[in-house]
């Protein structure tokens, strides 16, 4: 039970943040969400998490390429809920074009909100985290950690790089009580992956349903979608203290993607 303890998760106004933000929150830790949206929602929901688990719940809207941004959200943090026990990074974006023709503005943004933030934010935390001697660092990556697809160049250097973090922070804290894992999610149905759907509807002509059958028949054996829920299940696991030598790992839940 992680009563007592505390979680930012970045990106959980929607989608894998969310559904790991609820699964802690169930499990009994206070949350920052953290994330965009309609701010009116965005406080509906806040209210919603917490009466529904009984925990305190806080905002910060921090972008997460801005180095004062992901500050102020520490500062939230420590301010509202009293320390940072637990931190997800699982905000992220996608962009996709062949190398040639890839922006260079979608490529910095792609790094810096999958990559360069978990280090900010890491790097913020790490410290009073080892003061306790206990922390869970749970970093969303991706099987595009282990490998790669067409025109995804930036996203699947990021999630490569991100596996790499994972690794070298495990190992500066293997000795203590601070874990520092990755979890590989394949494909998750959220607004990241519609957008994909729809772009392969759009391009293909096919319906919703049949590009969503097309594209889990690319590459995920199991010819279904993993939950957010699924994945929040997997989050609390690792933050339990069954998990307290699990260090530096990428998990997958990919429906074998990576067994091909
Ligand atoms: P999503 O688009 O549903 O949610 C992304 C979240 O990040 C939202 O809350 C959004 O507001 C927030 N966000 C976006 N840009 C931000 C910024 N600059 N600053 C702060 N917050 C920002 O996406 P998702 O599918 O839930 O993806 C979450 C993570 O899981 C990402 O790191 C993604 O790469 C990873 N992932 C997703 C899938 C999938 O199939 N959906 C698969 C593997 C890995």
């Amino acid at each position: 039970m992680l009563n007592g303890k505390t979680a930012v998760v970045t990106g959980s106004t929607s989608g894998i943040g969310l559904g790991i933000a609820r699964a802690l929150a169930a499990d009994g830790a206070d949350i920052l969400l953290n994330g965009f949206g309609d701010a009116a929602e965005i406080e509906a929901l806040r209210r919603q998490l917490s009466s529904e688990y009984g925990c305190q719940v806080a905002y910060c809207g921090a972008d997460m390429t801005k180095a004062a941004d992901i500050e102020r959200m520490i500062e939230t943090a420590n301010r509202e809920l009293g320390k940072i026990d637990i931190v997800v990074n699982n905000a992220g974006i996608q962009h996709t074009a062949p190398v040639q023709e890839f922006p260079v503005d979608r490529w910095d943004a792609v790094i810096a909100i999958n990559l360069t933030a978990p280090f900010l934010i890491t790097r913020a935390v790490l410290g009073q985290m080892l003061g306790r001697d206990w922390g869970r660092i749970i970093n969303i990556a991706s099987v595009h950690g282990q490998v790669a697809s067409v025109d995804k160049s930036a996203y699947v250097a990021s999630k490569h790089g991100i596996m790499g973090f994972t690794k070298a922070v495990a190992l500066e804290t293997a000795t203590t009580g601070v874990t520092c894992n990755a979890i590989c999610p394949g494909w998750v149905l959220t607004p990241l992956v519609q957008k994909q759907i729809d772009a392969l509807a759009e391009r293909e002509g096919l319906s919703n349903e049949d590009a969503s059958v097309k594209l889990l028949g690319e590459k995920q054996p199991s010819q279904s979608f993993t939950s957010p829920e699924q994945l929040g299940a997997l989050a609390v696991y690792l933050c339990s203290d069954a998990a307290c030598n699990v260090r530096g790992v990428g998990l997958p839940v990919d429906g074998g993607w990576l067994a091909q």
